[in-house]
């Protein structure tokens, strides 16, 4: 009997790996921060699945929304008809997200997330007879996700442009604002920005960033005055601003959404990952009256997306029960002390000789190398150290469930330095 590894590498395919992914490890359960193994051992999770299991593995009332929701409807479309659960999930959304979004169009996962709201802005202008308006401005060192809309705006770069160069969609890129959060944006700081968007303008749908927070195209802390000027600025060109908060939404930066780090509104709002507690595939995009209108107007008055799983009850159920315990505000002590503990126990890793840069953002720490890593080497060395961390290229980082105690937190710095410290 070969073992589930070499099963697995026979025919199953990894994200961003080979089709043997290696090297590969087999878990068998998990709950609260903890991953059990096949072979029993336990590691500490540094990653939240990809930011998205903030309570932990199997919280109970999660698990009990899960439970009575299979027993109800686990599924029924979503052309026609509708429920209590997707209703709700709605309402709370409109609610909780920053002023001005009141409608909500729901979807499977993030880069569905990101394909819709960039078709809204398209549509947007479509519906008003300006047709001219086809490409959108962003940021490099950006990611939005793996499918064809979502790609042509991530870093062309790191987001593989050239691969797909004959079928991506072509925008235009700006530099990646070099202000660090808490810093201040000059007029100086903000021209390369600012005279690209008055440049391009006239073509222009709208902006799509992440932010405060790039995620997996850099893992960049921004000034948030480099968003309110983005904002100002697509105000005055009569532009769309489309946030991409499905890294960021849900507390991990230490707000609900890391927009009210800069008190701004977008247009668009795309969430996901947190959405259900890291427990079922769901994704949301928002957006404002004015553009939920426009889909109603011109041809063919109405918005052209419907994925077959859209509101799903079961994810809907997760999600209510995510956002109950999201309700009371206690999430964002967790983010603020596992932030200070990040900002002082990696802070020593700035001392050796791999490490480029170290920096923290509510429940998010970085440690930036001057080389990428061998996979190969510090995966298996993570796992040796009890934790779990996923390094891509030059960054290694962690964002850990916001209920990790302080010895969990512990756990994962001291792991990560003791393995950076091996990288010469
Ligand atoms: C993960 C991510 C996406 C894509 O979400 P998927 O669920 O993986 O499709 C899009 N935008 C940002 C900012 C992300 O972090």
């Amino acid at each position: 009997m070969s073992s589930l590894v070499e099963r697995d590498q026979k025919v199953v395919w990894h994200p961003y790996a080979p089709p043997a992914a290696s090297p590969l490890f087999a878990v068998e359960r998990a709950s609260g921060v903890r991953l059990v193994l096949e072979d029993g051992r336990e590691l500490v999770d540094g990653m939240s699945s990809w930011w998205s299991t903030i309570h932990g593995y199997r919280h109970p009332h999660i698990e009990a929304a899960l439970e009575a929701q299979i027993k109800k409807m686990p599924h029924v479309m979503f052309g026609g008809l509708t429920h209590e659960g997707a209703v709700r999930l709605c309402e709370r959304l409109a609610e909780r997200s920053p002023e001005g979004l009141s409608r909500v169009f729901l979807s499977d996962s993030g880069s569905v997330a990101v394909e819709i709201a960039i078709k809204m802005a398209l549509q947007f202008w479509q519906s008003r007879g300006d047709t001219g308006r086809s490409r959108l401005l962003t940021l490099r060192g950006g990611y939005h996700g793996d499918t064809f809309g979502a790609m042509a705006v991530c870093d062309p770069v790191t987001g593989m442009h050239t691969l797909f160069e004959d079928t991506l969609a072509r925008h235009v890129f700006v530099p990646r604002p070099e202000q660090r959060f808490g810093e201040s944006c000059s007029d100086a700081d903000f021209a390369p920005i600012e005279s690209a968007l008055r440049e391009h303008a006239a073509s222009l749908a709208g902006v799509i960033l992440e932010p405060i927070v790039q995620g997996a195209g850099g893992m960049w802390f921004y000034s948030a005055e480099v968003l309110q000027r983005i904002r100002a600025l697509c105000d005055e060109l009569g532009l769309l601003l489309i946030a991409d908060e499905i890294a960021t939404g849900f507390g991990r930066t230490g707000r609900y959404f890391a927009c009210e780090h800069a008190g701004i509104s977008p247009d668009i709002l795309c969430l996901g990952k947190a959405l259900t507690g890291g427990t079922m595939t769901m994704a949301a995009t928002l957006a404002s009256e004015d553009v939920a209108q426009a889909m109603g107007e011109g041809d063919p008055g109405v918005f052209m997306h419907g994925p077959t799983f859209m509101g799903n009850p079961l994810a809907c159920a997760a999600a209510n029960a995510s956002l109950d315990l999201l309700e009371d505000g206690s999430w964002q002590e967790g983010v603020l002390r596992i932030e200070a503990q990040l900002r002082e126990e990696l802070e020593p890793c700035r001392a050796l000789p791999a490490v480029k840069d170290v920096r923290c953002l509510g429940a998010i720490g970085v440690v930036e190398l001057h080389e990428p890593v061998d996979m190969s080497v510090v995966q298996p060395a993570f796992v040796e150290e009890g934790i779990w961390i996923r390094p891509f290229g030059e960054l290694v980082y962690t964002m850990p469930p916001f209920v990790s105690e302080p010895e969990d937190v512990r756990a994962i710095t001291r792991g990560i330095h003791a393995v950076v410290s091996t990288i010469r």
